[in-house]
């Protein structure tokens, strides 16, 4: 998994960069299906409600029909320094719901699966 968690982390830079605004965009999520795809997107600053940039990204992913894999959020800051951030509780929580067996990575050398990241989880009952 080496080269390719480098290349999601390296989108996941790439579209910061594009997108960065220190008022409405600082973090880019890259997340990538078993198919190959890469969905990405970046957090949304509102007037009452901050999005993580997780939420857009999963979504267009799970609209894709293909399992997620992997994936990975960094920061930029106004310094164009990255930093890659582990998921905050609701992303956890949208990991566990949506793909427990992924990947999620919180450093440039360590990934560790998305149901481990809550464990004794609330989920809701079916
Ligand atoms: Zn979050």
């Amino acid at each position: 998994m080496g080269f390719s968690m480098f290349a999601l982390i390296q989108k996941a830079k790439e579209t910061i960069e594009k997108y960065f605004d220190r008022s409405r965009h600082t973090v880019a999520s890259a997340v990538r299906t078993k198919n190959g795809d890469v969905f990405t997107s970046v957090s949304v600053k509102g007037q009452k409600l901050d999005l993580c940039s997780e939420w857009s990204a999963v979504v267009q992913a799970l609209m894709s029909g293909s399992e997620i894999e992997i994936a990975v959020a960094v920061h930029r800051d106004t310094d164009g320094n990255y930093e890659i951030y582990p998921p905050c509780g609701l992303c956890r929580e949208l990991y566990l719901t949506y793909c427990p067996n992924a990947q999620i990575v919180l450093s440039e050398v360590e990934s560790v699966q998305a149901e481990t990241l809550l464990p004794k989880a609330w989920t809701r009952k079916k």
